[in-house]
């Protein structure tokens, strides 16, 4: 049996559970509530922890407190604390429970099916076929997921079969309980005819549009996530600034921001899943950058301006992630060649395989070697704009002369071919066949919107910060909530 997460809690009544586990990326808290019945004697568990959970001997009760809340504990009067936990877990030799269900809580490790997952909790093969039979009914098992916690409740078979379970006792499958999405539940019970059935419930979950305002110390993500703005947020809304702004130079200490997005919670008011950001603000340096979502007449959504121009600008500057210019445009020492040449480009320093993505939309007009540059590509943007790619380690799938790319789209990926001392991204932006420096020219602006479109976006704009400002007034506080 593989070694598993996992808490068995033979548990006659009255007990509330939660487990919380840790997983790669910070803290994903499960909260499992189970309710048996109502009384007040405790549970008895074992538990078969890997990884960052200590082992069963570590185990005392501050940290039985910290991976366990017991909320029913303290009302209950003898159902004293969780040092009978502790207490149990001094066994390490799974017991037989003398009767009574069996709670268990599974999290689908990699490589498990639904099959092995009901095998290696000690449910008898045909068994653990009917249930996954009438599961698939509301669940298709291959939608399991690593890291997903199954609730399994087991009862004790009713004839034994001595012969070869010296290791495991049969279990009877009782019920079974997962959450395959935030907002959906799956249930499976045994009838008392042993059948099962299965049925899955949406969980309701409430939209609350949040407004969160803050101080910014050292960086636009810093002070988001001290305020509880949740990292696909955060991410979106710096991608979103990304064309004005700067984020290694203009950000200052003191600097401000301000986001209203959508929050879909649970009854509890947990976070399930975040839903649109509608708006975002920066105040850099006393000025003020704000952005709109909106949604244009053919069916796509930008963020503009409070002026109703689009943020994206029809050339990226920077056509690359996370990438620093090594070397600017303009009059420079050749590194190779030695003497003094003029640098007709852009040098972005990054990794050999790093994506390169074209800087607007456009039509491809050179791809291929092409001597000092090395594998290279050229792309037309307008009848007067062009950009140009060079040192490039391989070229995206399925680009040919003529390809139609978008602005974003993955074409290429930076390598070192050609007259290069380090891997690098050589970058061009050509205006009427020159190159010109991209850092200092103003861009051709992307979309304005106009006519009708314009009316409701100023419509929308009204309304967003009429939004904010009743927010701001009833907490005045940077908040989350
Ligand atoms: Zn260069």
């Amino acid at each position: 049996m593989k070694q598993r997460q996992n808490i068995r809690a033979a548990a006659a009544d009255g007990v509330y559970f939660r487990f919380m586990l840790t997983a790669a990326f910070g803290l994903t808290l499960l909260a499992f509530a189970a309710s048996i019945g109502s009384g007040t004697s405790l549970l008895r568990s074992h538990l078969n922890f890997a990884n960052e959970i200590p082992a069963a001997g570590d185990f005392d009760q501050a940290l039985a407190q910290k991976y366990f809340l017991l909320p029913n504990a303290q009302a209950d009067s003898d159902a004293a604390a969780p040092a009978p936990i502790a207490d149990d877990l001094q066994s390490t030799t799974p017991e037989t429970p003398a009767n009574g269900p069996i709670e268990q809580i599974i999290e689908v490790q990699k490589g498990d099916t639904l099959m092995s997952v009901l095998a290696d909790a000690g449910i008898k093969l045909d068994e653990a076929h009917a249930a996954i039979v009438a599961l698939s009914d509301v669940f298709s098992p291959r939608q399991l997921m690593v890291g997903q916690p199954i609730k399994l409740t087991l009862a004790p078979s009713d004839q034994s079969e001595s012969a070869d379970d010296s290791a495991q006792p049969q279990l009877q499958l009782v019920s079974l309980s997962l959450q395959p999405s935030v907002a959906k539940n799956v249930e499976l019970t045994r009838q008392i005819d042993g059948a099962f059935t299965a049925q899955s419930t949406d969980v309701p979950l409430e939209r609350h549009t949040t407004r969160v305002a803050g101080s910014i110390q050292s960086s636009l993500f810093e002070a988001g996530q001290s305020d509880g703005v949740p990292i696909e947020v955060m991410s979106e809304i710096i991608h979103a600034f990304s064309y004005d702004v700067d984020f290694q130079r203009d950000i200052q200490p003191g600097d401000s921001y301000e986001i209203l997005y959508d929050r879909y919670e649970d009854a509890d008011g947990n976070l399930a899943k975040t839903g649109n950001i509608l708006y975002a603000s920066l105040v850099l340096s006393g000025k003020k950058l704000a952005l709109y979502r909106f949604a244009t007449s053919d069916g796509r959504t930008e963020w503009f301006n409070p002026k109703g121009d689009s943020v994206r600008k029809a050339l990226l500057r920077t056509p690359i992630d996370g990438a620093k210019i090594t070397s600017g445009f303009g009059m420079r020492m050749h590194p190779i060649l030695g003497y003094s040449l003029m640098h007709k480009g852009v040098d972005f320093g990054a990794p050999i395989g790093t994506p390169i993505y074209a800087a607007g939309d456009g039509t491809i007009q050179i791809i291929g070697p092409a001597s000092g540059y090395g594998n290279y590509i050229r792309i037309k943007h307008t009848a007067t704009y062009g950009t140009a790619y060079g040192h490039i380690s391989r070229f995206a799938a399925g680009l040919h002369v003529g390809s139609r790319v978008r602005q974003g789209q993955v074409i290429a990926y930076v390598g070192m071919t050609g007259r290069a001392t380090g891997p690098h991204l050589h970058f061009e932006v050509i205006k009427d066949g020159k190159q010109i420096n991209p850092t200092s020219i103003k861009l051709p602006s992307g979309e304005k919107l106009q006519g009708k479109e314009l009316k409701s976006f100023m419509a929308l704009v009204a309304n967003i910060n009429k939004q904010l400002k009743d927010q701001a007034q009833s907490s005045p506080v940077a908040s989350a909530h």
